[in-house]
C-alpha cells in the first residue's frame, strides 16, 4: 500500500507526490528506497481523502507536515482541502516547499493566492539552500529552467510574497553548505526580513 502519510516523533508527514521541480545534490530519495523506514515512492498520488481518511485525528499530532519524496506544492487543490480538514478538527499545518510554486503554476496563480493560502498553513518553511542562481543550479540542480536563475529567482519570489500575505514563512538550508554559502544566504534572508533556520542534512551530498 503506498505511504501517504508516515510519523516520525510527534509530527505526521504527508507525502502528496514524487513529482520534484529539482534533483537536489543531497535528496534522500536518491540515497534510499526507505525513509525512516517508511517506503515513499507512489504507485499513484492520493486524492485528498484518501489523505484526511488516513490521518484521522489531527490533534494527536504536533503538527501535520506537507513533506515527501517530492515537491508537495504540485498538488496544491488537494494540500489547501487537506489543510481545511486539519484546521477544522483543530490540528496544525506546515508546508516544506522548494519554493518553485509560481514556476510549477505559472505566475498567474500569483493572482488570488493570498486568499486561497490565507489562515490554510501555520508555517511555510521555504528551502533556500544556495545564496544565488548559479550556486542553487549546481546544488539543486532544477528541472524547469536551464540555468537555474529562474528556479532561484521564484523561490525567493514565492517566499517574499508569503511574507507579503502575513504569512509565518521561513527559509531553511541544509548545513552541508559550508561556513561562507551560508552566511550569504543569511545576508539574502535578513536584506528580505524573513527568518533563516539551519537544518541538517539527511545522508550525503552527491556532486557538490
Ligand atoms: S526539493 Fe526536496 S524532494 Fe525535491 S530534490 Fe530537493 S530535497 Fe529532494
Amino acid at each position: 500500500m503506498d505511504t501517504y502519510t508516515y510519523q516520525i516523533g510527534n509530527n505526521l508527514y504527508i507525502n502528496l507526490t514524487n513529482r520534484c521541480s529539482n534533483r537536489c545534490a543531497f535528496c534522500v530519495r536518491d540515497q534510499s528506497a526507505q525513509y525512516e523506514g517508511y517506503s515513499l515512492w507512489l504507485e499513484r498520488e492520493p486524492t485528498a481523502k484518501e489523505v484526511t481518511e488516513r490521518i484521522g485525528d489531527p490533534k494527536r499530532y504536533d503538527e501535520i507536515v506537507f513533506c515527501g519524496y517530492g515537491e508537495p506544492t504540485y498538488r496544491l487543490d488537494e494540500l489547501l482541502e487537506i489543510c481545511d480538514y486539519v484546521h477544522a478538527n483543530g490540528g496544525k499545518t506546515r508546508l516544506n516547499t522548494n519554493g518553485h510554486l509560481l514556476l510549477i503554476h505559472g505566475k498567474e496563480i500569483a493572482a488570488g493566492l493570498k486568499e486561497r493560502m490565507a489562515g490554510k498553513l501555520d508555517g511555510i518553511n521555504v528551502s533556500m539552500n544556495a545564496p544565488d542562481g548559479e550556486s542553487y543550479h549546481k546544488l539543486c540542480r532544477p528541472v524547469l529552467d536551464r540555468e537555474g536563475t529562474e528556479s532561484f529567482e521564484a523561490m525567493i519570489l514565492f517566499a517574499v510574497l508569503m511574507k507579503e500575505f502575513g504569512e509565518n514563512v521561513w527559509f531553511s538550508v541544509v548545513d552541508c553548505i559550508g561556513k561562507e554559502q551560508l552566511s550569504k544566504c543569511r545576508r539574502n534572508a535578513e536584506m528580505l526580513g524573513i527568518p533563516l533556520r539551519v537544518r541538517e542534512m539527511i545522508g550525503e551530498a552527491k556532486g557538490v
